[in-house]
């Protein structure tokens, strides 16, 4: 019971109304008056909802929950999983069409939402993006976790609907929606409306499925509640639109304006320094962000590809739903043909009948791995003709071939018309060939001025600096060390004062010490306050950042203590784990904290957004 209530109740029936003892002056209360005696009990139960919607549009929301209409439970829970910012765009936009219609929300970053709300919701809208290999975004894999662990809660009075961001160029379009859709069904929860699937360009889908949660929402609602603004559905923009005009559909042209091998001759890798022009371009990006680079498969393969496959280079194919190009054209920009995955395996196994290729989709991952490994669209070819298939069918069974994002790695506080990337070119040899990787293997290649690379803005709210007086530690190996140089670039440039702890890790301390007079420069102006470095095979066992951090551990406890923001960049697969493994040891031996207590405390960091990852 609020405290004005509880005056009223004391002073009894002689009390002021409590209208006259509000902030409104005489000509408005009297307004209001007129207003309330018009209308019935729906009307102003409504009403109040829509006050309390439309100020949580003006006020900006919080990305933590937003009960915007306390004390009443909220009737719709809207909950995004956002990596790039779009999914949690879209999330605000739909936020404001539910306050426009006076029906109460609640908006929620996936990281936030606990098992009760999840419960306790009665319509859950879901808004997810697919990053990766098919992976949810960073802040919503505990919630994907909890949903798909034993300790996932029953939803069977919950109703939802999802609406899923993806790539078509990746081969798991939309799985982490689908993944999402897939629990909560066998959860219990009842699909209110069916899940939408966006692409790159998502705005027209997803006004669409806005346009549908809320039809069903309404009429579950009964009477169709009183309308103040009416303008109709496809007159609304979507203010969640990208605002640069470059995408992976048409990407600018960036000239190459250098390319340094970064690793000393003898080392067993080949890291690059590139430096592309983005003048012209209008693109502004961020520390954190990442640029796309639009891949194009060498033309020697393709030929090699088209030779083998005894199929017409100028054959029509389908390449997008609406467009038909030659079979030339499609392997050289639109289908994949350097790697293996397991869903085109399966396809092709099918198609041509071949119970072994049947077995090897099918196998264990280590298993599917080993078959996979270095094997490409020649290879498989080779062994198994797609006999009984023309070019139309064979090009159908084929994955797209996904763009390739590299994190930036400088500052546009410092090169304010550049981009720099670190890139390991991938280069091997198998089934007697040479091999490339499609964009590193082009990218090491350029070494004109007039070389350019198609290239595109991926944005990354997810992994930003913190305010500039807030301590940073900031774990990355190899090339994952890429946004590191970035951060530092931009707290050089605008005269930061927090401290800079940077752990770098990589094979010799000889040859692979990527930027290293860069570092020592910024240690030498007091910039890098500390940093540690792991080279692996130096010595007869392996030392990783992780060892280092748990040498470290009591200052890093201490520096977590004083507020210090934690960032890892580099392999999701082995490295980020343990990373992640150290950093709840140290905590847990430092903090005296239990496993759990220690898993919580990091938790908290995430959610604070105060541990943050970028990796993949
Ligand atoms: P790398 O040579 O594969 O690895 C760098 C160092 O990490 C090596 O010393 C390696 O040791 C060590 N390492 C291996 N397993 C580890 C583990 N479990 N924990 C900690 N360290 C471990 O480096 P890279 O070729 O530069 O690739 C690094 C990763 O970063 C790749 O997965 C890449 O995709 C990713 N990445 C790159 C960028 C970018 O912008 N370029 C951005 C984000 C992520 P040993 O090999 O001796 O075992």
């Amino acid at each position: 019971m609020s405290g004005k209530a509880r005056a009223s109740a004391v002073q009894g029936p002689t009390a002021p109304d409590p209208l006259a003892a509000g902030p409104l002056p005489a000509a408005l209360i009297a307004d209001v008056r007129a207003l309330i005696s018009k209308l019935d009990r729906d009307q102003r139960l409504w009403l109040g909802g829509y006050l309390a919607g439309l100020e949580s549009r003006t006020a900006s929301i919080p990305v933590a929950a937003a009960a915007v209409t306390e004390p009443a439970r909220p009737l719709v829970t809207v909950l995004y999983g956002s990596q790039t910012g779009n999914s949690e765009r879209l999330a605000k936009h739909l936020a404001d069409r539910l306050a426009e219609r006076g029906i109460r929300f609640t908006l929620l970053d996936m990281l936030q939402c606990t098992k009760a709300q999840l419960q306790e919701a009665e319509t859950l809208l879901i808004l997810v993006s697919t990053h990766g290999d098919g992976d949810p975004p960073e802040r919503a894999v505990p919630l994907s976790e909890l949903l798909a662990g034993r300790k996932a809660p029953r939803l069977d009075r919950v109703r939802y609907s999802v609406l899923a961001l993806g790539d078509t160029s990746y081969e798991k379009f939309c799985e982490a929606g689908r993944q999402f859709d897939a629990r909560l069904q066998a959860l219990g929860a009842e699909r209110l409306f069916p899940r939408a699937e966006c692409d790159v360009d998502f705005d027209a889908a997803a006004e669409q499925w806005m346009d549908g949660v809320l039809g069903k929402i309404e009429q579950s609602l009964g009477p169709a509640p009183l309308r103040i603004h009416a303008e109709p559905a496809s007159d609304r923009r979507i203010s969640a639109s990208v605002s640069n005009a470059y995408t992976r559909k048409n990407p600018f042209s960036a000239p190459v304006l250098a390319n340094q091998r970064l690793t000393a001759h003898g080392s067993s890798k080949d890291v690059r320094h590139i430096e592309l022009s983005l003048e012209g371009s209008n693109i502004h990006y961020e520390p954190g962000d990442s640029l796309g680079i639009v891949p194009r498969n060498r033309a020697e393969d393709v030929d090699a590809l088209l030779e083998r496959l005894a199929f017409s280079a100028q054959s029509t194919v389908q390449a997008e739903p609406q467009t038909t190009t030659t079979l030339r054209q499609a392997l050289l920009e639109r289908f994949e043909i350097g790697t293996i995955t397991r869903p085109f395996l399966k396809r092709y196994a099918e198609a041509t009948g071949s119970a072994e290729l049947a077995r090897f989709a099918a196998a264990a991952d280590e298993e599917f791995a080993r078959y996979a490994r270095g094997r490409q669209l020649i290879d498989l070819v080779a062994e198994h003709s797609p006999t009984g298939l023309d070019p139309a069918g064979f090009a159908r069974l084929l994955p797209p071939l996904a763009p390739r994002l590299y994190s930036i790695a400088s500052s546009q506080r410092a090169a304010p018309d550049e981009a720099h990337l670190t890139v390991s070119i991938v280069q091997y040899e198998s089934f007697g060939r040479a091999r490339l990787g499609v964009v590193s293997g082009g990218l090491a290649e350029l070494t004109s001025d007039d070389a350019e690379v198609p290239v595109y803005l991926h944005r990354n709210p997810a992994f930003r600096l913190p305010d500039p007086h807030t301590p940073i530690i900031m774990i990355g190996p190899g090339t994952g060390v890429a946004p590191f140089r970035a951060f530092l670039s931009e707290r050089a440039a605008c005269g930061a004062a927090g401290e800079n702890w940077l752990f770098f890790g990589d094979r010799s301390f000889e040859w692979d010490f990527l930027y290293q007079s860069e570092w020592l420069e910024l240690r030498k102006r007091g910039l890098l306050t500390r940093m540690d470095v792991a080279f692996s095979r130096d010595q007869s066992e392996k030392v990783y950042v992780q060892h280092r951090m748990l040498e470290r551990g009591a200052e890093i406890w201490s520096w977590l203590e004083d507020g210090a923001y934690v960032y890892v960049c580099g392999d999701a697969q082995h490295m980020a784990p343990d990373v992640h493994r150290a950093l709840l040891q140290l905590i847990a031996a430092h903090g005296a904290r239990s496993e759990d207590a220690a898993a919580e405390y990091l938790l908290q960091l995430q959610q604070e957004r105060r541990y943050q990852r970028d990796v993949y």
